[in-house]
């Protein structure tokens, strides 16, 4: 592992007053970040001051070669810790040349979803998993290139360079995180050999979806200059080892006020009823992706059956025991992939939890 891009002496360059803004896009896989840069002549300090774009979707699978420009609309900003200065990273939404939301922009249903349940202020925090590879994008990180590591049990949580694979990579991006100004919470090394894991949050409405995307594109950079890959995968590797998911955190005000636990019952009793809605919502292929995950084992439930529990890493949602103590506070849906796209995800919750669809 080594670091490529970031000593290159041309980046102390001035720049004269003008500004780098890299735009990013979910594209056509609705899992994978894109992004290119534009030029700007001013310092932007909101959104709405930065100029619509377009891109090529016949080249991300989002749109034919004979109508192929897709529009970008800039919908949040952060510090750019790659150029750093006052240079910005760009979340945007895309739009089809008809001007509807394109297919697989679910950030514009999501907005909506969140602006008519803004009085319940909902709260989100993400802990997302991946898992890093060499670049063969077959060998995990620092595995035995034939063969198997030791079976899990040392690396959850772990230190030394026999149990853990890739913390520079894990250290960059936190650091990286939060000069951008994407809310990280913290942390951990996985309970598979080179896979870890983040949160994001606690994070209002639709502002969760704008983090946890723009985190993600902050990871896959950082291990692009440490010449690492980043899976998103729900199972990278079959057999007995952990997959990757995005364990999602959920409350609303009267969950976190005095009393909040009958809301947080009442709300799981509605997801309840909801299951299959929820797994289709909750990675881009309707389920099929996180079948391989939700086995019933290696800390998941079954992905056919909705249990809830406290302190029960086996069921589709926890109550943390703090929270039952507390009798108020929030719950965890632990059935979303980590490739789920968190506009989705968050969306389907408030749906069914604060506008009863
Ligand atoms: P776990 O015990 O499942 O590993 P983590 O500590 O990894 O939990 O993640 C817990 C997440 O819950 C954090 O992202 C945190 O921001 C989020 N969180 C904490 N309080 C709330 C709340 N009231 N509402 C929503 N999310 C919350
Ligand atoms: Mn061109
Ligand atoms: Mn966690
Ligand atoms: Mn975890
Ligand atoms: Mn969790």
């Amino acid at each position: 592992m080594e670091l490529d891009g970031l000593k290159n002496p041309f980046m102390d360059l001035e720049q004269h007053g003008k500004c780098q803004a890299f735009y990013i896009w979910i594209d056509g896989s609705e899992e994978n970040v894109r992004g290119k840069s534009k030029t700007l002549d001013f310092i932007p300090t909101s959104p709405s001051e930065l100029p619509e774009w377009n891109y090529d979707g016949s080249s991300t699978n989002q749109s034919t070669g004979a109508n192929s420009d897709v529009y970008i609309r800039p919908v949040s900003i952060f510090k750019d810790p790659f150029r750093r200065g006052d240079n910005i990273l760009v979340m945007c939404e895309t739009y089809a040349p008809d001007d509807n939301p394109h297919p697989t922009n679910y950030r514009h249903e999501c907005n909506q979803l969140m602006e008519k349940c803004k009085d319940e202020y909902p709260w989100f925090g993400i802990e997302q998993e991946y898992t890093l590879f060499e670049l063969d994008e077959r060998t995990p990180l620092g595995w035995p290139v034939n063969g198997f590591p030791g079976p899990q049990g040392p690396y959850y949580c772990g230190v030394g360079a026999n149990k853990v694979k890739g913390r520079k990579v894990v250290e960059a991006h936190y650091r990286a995180c939060m000069y951008a100004g994407v809310k990280i919470a913290g942390t951990n090394a996985e309970v598979m050999p080179s896979q870890w894991e983040y949160q994001v949050g606690p994070c209002e409405g639709i502002s969760m979806g704008d983090h946890l995307w723009v985190s993600r594109y902050i990871l896959c950079r950082v291990a692009e200059e440490f010449n690492v890959v980043v899976s998103f995968d729900p199972k990278p590797i079959p057999g007995d080892w952990n997959g990757a998911g995005c364990h999602t955190n959920i409350s609303t005000l009267k969950m976190r006020e005095d009393g909040g636990m009958t809301e947080i019952i009442k709300a799981i009793d509605a997801m309840g009823k909801k299951h299959k809605e929820h797994i289709e919502a909750y990675d881009p292929s309707k389920g099929v992706d996180n079948a391989r995950r939700l086995t019933g084992r290696h800390e998941t439930a079954s992905i056919d059956k909705f249990n809830y529990g406290v302190a029960h890493r086996g069921c589709s949602i926890r109550i943390p025991r703090q929270v039952e103590k507390d009798g108020k506070g929030y719950f965890e849906d632990r059935r979303p992939s980590s490739n789920c796209d968190p506009y989705r995800v968050t969306g389907r919750i408030v749906k069914t939890i604060c506008l009863g669809e």
